[in-house]
């Protein structure tokens, strides 16, 4: 695990596929979990630190892509965690609703674990002190978390040399709605930015400040 902040960490094993992050807020908070077919590594990097699965209280999923929810149902099964994500990610995530084209077939090679249980989080909800942001464009139900000075950003933005560059279009549901959820970040405070694909950033680079 790398530490970011004082309560923040990055589980180093998803790094390379698809970053999940290790909060340890009032209770243990897991933000996303990768790809299922890494669920070994994950565990075992959790392991190495000393951390029983069932120390992770809540797993909160910034989106459904099977990059995100790979392990969601693995790990509430392992954690007895509640699970949360953004209310009109849910019947995604449940299979109620099919992703488009690439996505679609992907979710049926991969059949992740649906998690037996998930709650839905609104605009301004928080778990654990950690605050939801709505963040339509990438999904529909996109959410943004802001915590301990860093802002958790999914697949709002990803890092190229150094820079967030807003998540390519091909993969975004709606991209011109991705470019109003960046705007609306500005008017929320944190110092840092932690995607899914990339290094951390500074909160600046994100607006081109
Ligand atoms: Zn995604």
């Amino acid at each position: 695990m790398k530490q970011i902040t004082d309560k923040v960490y990055l589980l180093e094993s998803t790094k390379a596929t698809s970053s999940c992050y290790l909060i340890k807020a009032e209770e243990m908070v897991l933000i996303d979990t990768n790809f299922n077919f890494n669920k070994k590594i994950i565990l075992k990097e959790l392991e190495e630190n000393q951390i029983p699965p069932q120390e992770i209280k809540h797993i909160i999923l910034t989106h459904g892509d099977m990059d995100h929810m790979g392990n969601v149902g693995n790990f509430q099964a392992l954690s007895g965690a509640t699970v949360w994500a953004g209310s009109e990610e849910i019947p995604y995530i449940m299979g109620q609703k099919e992703r488009p084209s690439f996505k679609k077939y992907l979710a049926k090679v991969m059949r992740p674990k649906k998690p037996e249980h998930i709650k839905p989080l609104q605009d301004g909800d928080k778990v654990c002190g950690i605050e939801v942001v709505t963040t339509p464009g990438h999904t529909p139900g996109h959410i943004c978390l802001i915590y301990d000075n860093v802002l958790f950003a999914g697949d709002l933005v990803e890092e190229r040399d150094g820079m967030p560059i807003p998540y390519p279009v091909k993969w975004n549901w709606d991209t011109s709605i991705l470019f109003q959820s960046i705007e609306k970040l500005k008017f929320y405070p944190f110092k840092w930015v932690c995607m899914a694909h990339g290094n951390p950033v500074e909160r600046d680079e994100l607006f081109g400040e």
